[in-house]
C-alpha cells in the first residue's frame, strides 16, 4: 500500500453546519483515497507534502466537446449565429483521426489539470471516419479520448452520444455522418466494446432530440439503466429546437424525453435554458440533474437558463465548459449567481459554498464519481489548490476562501492538482506535460493546416 501525506496551509472541509475553512490541515491518503483529515494539526511535519493556499475538492467538468478547443477565437470573429458556429465545428470535425485528436485531447484535458478540473465528462461523438468509414477498432476515437485523460492525469467519463439525424426524421448530413452508428442498437453494441479504468467511466448521451428520433431513445436510456451509468443530453439550448419538437411531435423536449424514459437521477439535462413551467416540473420530479455552461451560453447567445428555479424545485446542478471558449471552473461558477443578478437585478441566489458544490461532490455524482468532490475519509483524493497570495486572490481573510475562490479567483491562480493522490500540477506546473500552450499551440496549427 503506498501512503503519501498532504498538509494544507488551508482547506475546505465539510462541516456539520455546512463547509468551513479549517487551517493546518493534514490529510492522509492510501491507495488514491484520503483515509484521514486533521485540521489543526501545526505545521507541516517532515515527509509530508505542503500544499500553501486554499485545498478544494477537485472540481469536475461536466459537459466537455474536447475538439471545440480548437474554435477558440476563431469562432468569435464577427458575428454569426448559433448556426454559423455549428458550421466552423464541423470543418473542424472534419479532419480529426485517432492520432489527432489523442493529441489534440491531452493537451486540452492538460490545460484542463492546470485550471484546477481533475475529471471530466466528455460528451463524445465524433465516433467513425469522416464520411462515415468504420475505424478497424469502432471505438478508436473514444480509446483516442481515454488515453487522453491518462496522459494528462485527469479522469474522464466518456458519455457515449448516441447522434443519429441532423433533424426530426432528416437523414444526417455530410459532416454528421461520422457522428452516426445508423441506429441506437447499433449505436448500443459498439459502446458495450468500451470499458471502465481505474481513470476512466463510460456513460451514455442522447445528443439532443433532433438528433435522435423518438423511438429510439428508449433504446439509449435501457442501455444506461443496464450499466447503471450516467446519461446525459443537450436540451433546449436554442429556441429554433423546442419549436422544431412541438411542430414534429406536439410536445417539448423535455416532455419527449420524459415520455420516453430518459429523465431520472443518473440523467444530466445539459443548458436546459428555454424550458416551460411543466419542463421545470418534469425535470425535478424525476431529480435529473442540470448541467449549466454559462461562458458556452454566453458566448453563443443562448440566454440564461433557470437554474436558481430548478435548484429550488430539486434538481442538482453542475459545471461545464462544453466549447472551451474559455475553460476556467472558477468562472463558470461565479456566472451562475452573476447571471441571475443581472436577470433579476436581485444578488445573493447562490452561496459560494453552493457554487463549490455545483463543481465538486455533484458534478462528480453526475458523472458516475459518487466518491469524489469531497474532502473525507473514503472519498478519492482529488485536490484543486488554489494560491491565496496571486494578485487577484490576496486581501480577504482565508475563513473568506469560498468566497474568494468562487467570486474573484480564476483558473490561473491553481497552483496544485492531485488526482488520486497523485501530484499532477505542481507550484502550476503540469508534471505529465511539460509544456502545454506549447501541446495546444502545435496540435491546433495542425488542424488548420
Ligand atoms: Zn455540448
Amino acid at each position: 500500500m503506498s501512503v503519501t501525506t498532504y498538509w494544507a496551509e488551508h482547506a475546505w472541509l465539510p462541516h456539520a453546519n455546512g463547509p468551513v475553512v479549517e487551517r493546518d490541515v493534514l490529510i492522509t491518503v492510501a491507495d488514491g483515497r484520503i483515509t484521514r483529515v486533521a485540521p489543526d494539526s501545526g505545521p507541516c511535519p517532515p515527509g509530508a507534502t505542503r500544499l500553501a493556499g486554499l485545498l478544494l475538492p477537485g472540481q469536475a467538468n461536466a459537459h466537455s466537446h474536447a475538439f471545440h478547443r480548437a474554435l477558440r477565437g476563431s469562432v468569435q470573429v464577427g458575428s454569426g449565429t448559433f448556426w454559423t458556429w455549428r458550421d466552423t465545428m464541423y470543418r473542424f470535425a472534419g479532419v480529426l483521426d485517432p492520432d489527432s485528436y489523442l493529441a489534440l485531447a491531452t493537451a486540452v484535458y492538460a490545460e484542463m489539470a492546470l485550471a484546477g478540473i481533475t475529471s471530466v465528462g466528455e460528451f463524445h461523438y465524433l465516433h467513425h471516419a469522416p464520411g462515415g468509414g468504420r475505424y478497424a477498432d469502432p471505438n478508436a476515437m473514444g480509446h483516442a479520448l481515454i488515453e487522453a485523460a491518462a496522459r494528462a492525469g485527469i479522469r474522464i467519463t466518456l458519455l457515449d452520444t448516441c447522434y443519429l439525424s441532423s433533424g426530426f426524421g432528416a437523414e444526417p448530413t455530410t459532416p454528421q455522418l461520422r457522428f452516426s452508428d445508423g441506429d441506437s442498437d447499433a449505436w448500443a453494441e459498439r459502446v458495450s466494446g468500451l470499458e471502465a479504468t481505474e481513470h476512466a467511466r463510460i456513460g451514455a448521451a442522447v445528443h439532443s432530440v433532433r438528433a435522435v428520433p423518438a423511438g429510439q431513445l428508449g433504446t439509449v436510456a435501457q442501455w444506461a439503466t443496464e450499466a447503471g451509468a450516467p446519461l446525459h443530453v443537450h436540451l433546449s439550448e436554442q429556441t429554433a429546437e423546442n419549436d422544431a419538437c412541438l411542430a414534429a411531435h406536439g410536445v417539448t423536449p423535455t416532455r419527449l424525453l420524459a415520455d420516453h424514459g430518459v429523465l431520472g437521477p443518473r440523467t444530466s439535462a445539459v443548458h436546459a435554458t428555454h424550458l416551460t413551467d411543466e419542463d421545470i416540473r418534469l425535470l425535478a420530479d424525476s431529480s435529473t440533474n442540470i448541467c449549466m455552461c454559462p461562458t458556452t451560453e454566453r458566448d453563443l447567445a443562448d440566454g440564461i437558463g433557470p437554474a436558481r428555479r430548478l435548484a429550488g424545485a430539486g434538481c442538482p446542478i453542475t459545471l461545464g465548459s462544453d466549447s472551451h471558449a474559455v475553460i476556467d471552473p472558477f468562472e463558470e461558477a461565479r456566472a451562475l449567481e452573476l447571471d441571475e443578478r443581472l436577470h433579476t437585478r436581485t444578488r445573493g441566489h447562490w452561496t459560494a459554498n453552493a457554487l463549490l458544490r455545483a463543481g465538486g461532490q455533484d458534478g462528480h455524482a453526475s458523472l458516475g464519481w459518487p466518491d469524489a468532490g469531497r474532502i473525507e475519509a473514503g472519498a478519492l483524493a482529488d485536490f484543486t489548490v488554489l494560491a491565496l497570495d496571486s494578485v487577484r486572490t490576496a486581501g480577504p481573510p482565508p475563513a473568506l476562501g469560498a468566497e474568494t475562490a468562487v467570486f474573484a479567483a480564476s483558473a490561473a491562480d491553481v497552483r496544485h492538482l492531485v488526482v488520486g493522490g497523485r501530484h499532477i500540477v505542481k507550484d502550476g506546473v503540469h508534471q505529465l506535460v511539460p509544456d502545454v500552450a506549447a501541446a495546444l499551440s502545435t496540435t491546433i496549427a495542425a488542424l488548420r493546416s
